[in-house]
């Protein structure tokens, strides 16, 4: 029933505009795959799935549905199905015959067509909701009617367009849930369009990060957070620490001094910024020695502030200047520029006693670091 799709330089330009909406994006999503587009407002997110769905013209490239362009087929004959951000219910139909609205208009007979909805409200955890007014429902049940409408269609494709942005944070987690559930038991191809990341992570095999019309990064959303391509990603995906320095015989050489890159990669040669998650850093006492595997850095508690369950600290780095000392004169300028701003971030346990003022030491694991583009 699924397809694989396929963005070939698919680029939009709206009349008048003096930028591309979208920008030469490619980028393939597997049958049964779920592919999240994930980016700030206005970066594409929207056009790109409109165009997908033929609901936007491209200005050029190719959209492939299992290899063939569905340049000119109408969005109808697309064997695509579109879920908005708001249901676009009919108020005057009752929950059943939203969900067979399609099949009947298309000739089926009614009584097949609402046998066949019944179906697919059970799918959505609505069984029993069928002859109910619209108008009496959440918000959360009236999205539930629209993703049955829209599976009813059988959607080689079905395309969401922050379908749960809306909701509250507990029925987005119930429809996270619901989701998984549908994909469990009819494997559509899912594109879905979200600004939340922690929304792609949960729900995607695979992320399109685009900023400002162009696609930045496609990969599993473990490696965006972990293998960012560019400054752009990592601070997109919400990193923290950035260690302006240069990379010299393999090594990155920053305030926090030499780090290795990891087994198996190479970082590039000259000027280069060190990204590591904030989250994989951990927080020892003061003289604390590294153990394998990772880098030891003196630090001084400069900050501290309520993340709910988490403190998140800003850890001053106390040896820069020595490291500094140390380093070859590229390295130095390459400091200099960063030196105010040379510090770490870690997210701790909230009950973790760690104040203000207070020295420690940052373990930092080799594996979770990595260097991109100034
Ligand atoms: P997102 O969904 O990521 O918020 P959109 O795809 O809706 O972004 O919009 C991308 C860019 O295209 C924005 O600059 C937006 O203003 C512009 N845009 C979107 N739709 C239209 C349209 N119908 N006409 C002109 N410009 C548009
Ligand atoms: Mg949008």
């Amino acid at each position: 029933m699924s397809a694989s799709l396929a963005l070939d330089a698919l680029t939009k330009t709206f009349d008048g505009a003096d930028h591309a909406a979208v920008d030469a994006v490619s980028f393939s999503v597997a049958p049964g795959e779920c592919l999240a587009i994930l980016g700030p407002s206005g970066s594409g997110k929207s056009t790109v799935l409109r165009s997908i769905a033929g609901l936007d013209v491209p200005s050029s490239g190719r959209i492939l549905v299992d290899g063939a362009d569905v340049a000119g087929l109408a969005p109808e004959r697309r064997g695509m199905a579109m879920v908005f951000q708001r249901p676009l219910l009919f108020p005057h139909l009752s929950v059943l015959d939203n969900v067979a609205f399609a099949a009947t208009v298309a000739g089926q007979p009614r009584r097949e067509a609402r046998a066949d909805a019944t179906q697919f409200l059970e799918l959505v955890q609505l069984a029993g909701f069928g002859s109910r007014p619209v108008t009496a429902l959440s918000g959360g049940q009236e999205q539930r009617v629209a993703l049955a409408r829209a599976l009813a269609a059988r959607p080689r494709v079905l395309l969401l367009d922050e379908p749960f942005s809306a909701l509250d944070p507990e029925l987005r987690s119930d429809m996270h849930a619901l989701l998984a559930a549908i994909r469990a038991q009819v494997a559509p191809t899912v594109v879905m369009v979200t600004h939340d990341r922690d929304e792609a992570a949960i729900v995607a095999d695979r992320v399109a990060l685009l900023k400002r019309g162009r696609l930045l990064q496609h990969d599993a959303v473990e490696r965006l957070y972990t293998r960012p391509v560019s400054l752009d990603v990592s601070r997109l995906m919400g990193g923290r620490i950035e260690l302006a320095g240069v990379v010299r015989d393999g090594a990155h050489v920053s305030a926090i001094g030499r780090v290795a890159a990891p087994e198996g990669e190479t970082w590039a040669e000259g000027s280069g910024v060190l990204v590591v998650r904030q989250e994989a850093i951990q927080v020892a006492a003061a003289g604390a020695s590294a153990p394998e595997g990772f880098v030891a850095v003196d630090v001084v508690v400069a900050d501290r502030r309520a993340r709910g369950p988490r403190a998140e600290l800003a850890l001053a780095i106390s040896g820069a200047g020595s490291v500094v000392e140390a380093a070859t004169d590229q390295a130095t300028d390459a400091l200099a520029d960063a030196s105010p701003a040379a510090e770490l971030v870690a997210e701790v346990p909230a009950s973790r006693p760690l104040a203000i003022g207070e020295r420690a030491t940052a373990l930092i694991p080799r594996s979770a670091c990595t260097v991109v583009a100034g």
